[in-house]
């Protein structure tokens, strides 16, 4: 069983531990008329129909229905969504249950629904729900409500529910609505529609005023009218909005530089924002911009600076591609920065790894500290076999 769910659970048999015993002591009644509890054994097991039924008749009191309520959650969790279904169901089915709780369990059901693909009924009762006041049911329904359009790539339907509800939206829900209208004027601006393109910027900027992609995707526009100076101005707003966007811009921010011959301003631009993020195809572009005004040397010197400051094999071998692109070669004190550089990267590599469980180090050992499995250490080659798990690649 997923350990998560067990510890999830034994949780919720100390809390009803605790229930029985504020039970016992408020009132003998109640010890002379028992309600069902579930044993420790019922709760670590498989959550088998009789289990799942009683504990739908027992549920009578606010202990017992959050017991429910999180059986319900785990069933889901655990992937067995149509039992979690058919258990939120049944206990919609019940006549003596408050709104509140009722609420409570549409919104469990509108998960189970959206877990299953069955987005239709999810979407019905998340609308329902999303108007509510109250906060633990209203925010996490139009939370989730915004999550299954983003799926759906239904943009529009959140730019108007946001237009209807404006107030509800508020913190990381409007960010969601600014990308939702900048998606769609991306899907404008692809279809070469460019009035709705920049409605649709303007709207995300109205949504939230410092949303770098809509002044990113404003800035596409004009690069696509081959107005240079516009894109220009544009991207610098993104980036100084959001500097690690400058990832996104830079080959059309480059583009845009020279085509008004200001290699200077690129400079100046990369400058001040390409080392506070440590973007290295940026730093690079800043040495190739550079090297033809101060001197390759100079301009690698300060490359080899910033990296020594932060270290990565990344930026190492950005330097090397750099070097051989140039047909260069570094001098005497730039072999020595280099040195120093990969030698600090190196310390942080292992030597040896454990090839039954993975474990790294330093140190060979006879005996694994992880697994403690004896003779597994094998010196450490390259993870180069794991390289296919990066989608990027
Ligand atoms: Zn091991």
């Amino acid at each position: 069983m997923d350990s998560v769910l067990l510890f999830s659970l034994l949780l919720i048999a100390v809390a009803i531990g605790w229930a029985l015993g504020v039970r016992s002591g408020k009132s003998k009644a109640s010890l002379r008329k028992p309600d069902w509890f579930p044993s420790q054994e019922e709760l670590l097991g498989n959550h088998s129909e009789g289990f799942v039924q009683k504990l739908l008749e027992s549920s009578r009191d606010a202990e017992t229905l959050d017991l429910a309520l999180r059986i319900g959650r785990s069933l889901r969790e655990k992937g067995e969504t149509h039992r979690a279904i058919q258990f939120h169901q049944n206990l919609l089915a019940r006549t003596d249950l408050s709104q509140s709780v009722l609420n409570d369990v549409e919104l469990e059901l509108a998960l189970d629904y959206f877990h299953a693909g069955l987005n239709d009924r999810s979407e019905n009762i998340l609308i329902k729900l999303s108007v509510l006041s109250a906060e633990a049911v209203g925010k996490p329904a139009l939370e989730t409500l915004v999550r299954l359009y983003e799926e759906e790539g239904e943009w529009q339907k959140i730019v108007d529910f946001h237009d209807g509800r404006r107030p509800a939206f508020e913190g990381n829900l409007r960010r969601s609505v600014s990308h939702a209208a900048c998606e769609l004027a991306i899907e404008a601006l692809d279809s070469g529609n460019y009035l709705d393109a920049r409605k649709f910027c303007r709207k995300a900027l109205k949504i939230d005023g410092r949303c770098a992609r809509a002044q990113a995707v404003q800035g596409d526009m004009a690069f696509r009218h081959q107005e240079p100076r516009e894109a220009i101005r544009c991207y610098l707003k993104a980036i100084e909005l959001d500097p690690n966007c400058l990832a996104a811009l830079l080959d059309r921010l480059i583009v845009a530089f020279r085509a008004v011959g200001d290699d200077r301003g690129l400079y100046i631009h990369l400058k001040d924002v390409a080392p506070e993020i440590n973007y290295i195809p940026a730093l690079v572009s800043m040495v190739e911009v550079q090297a033809p005004h101060a001197g390759f040397d100079a301009a690698v010197d300060a490359y080899l600076e910033r990296l020594s400051n932060r270290p990565s094999h990344y930026g190492f071998v950005a330097c090397m591609g750099l070097l051989a692109r140039n047909n260069r070669q570094l001098s005497e004190s730039q072999l020595r920065t280099a040195y120093d550089i990969l030698r600090r990267l190196d310390a942080k590599e292992p030597r040896f790894f454990c090839s039954h469980c993975g474990f790294e180090g330093r140190q060979f050992r006879w005996r694994c500290p992880s697994c403690n499995n004896w003779s597994t250490f094998k010196p450490f080659t390259s993870r180069t076999s794991s390289l296919s798990n990066f989608k990027d690649l």
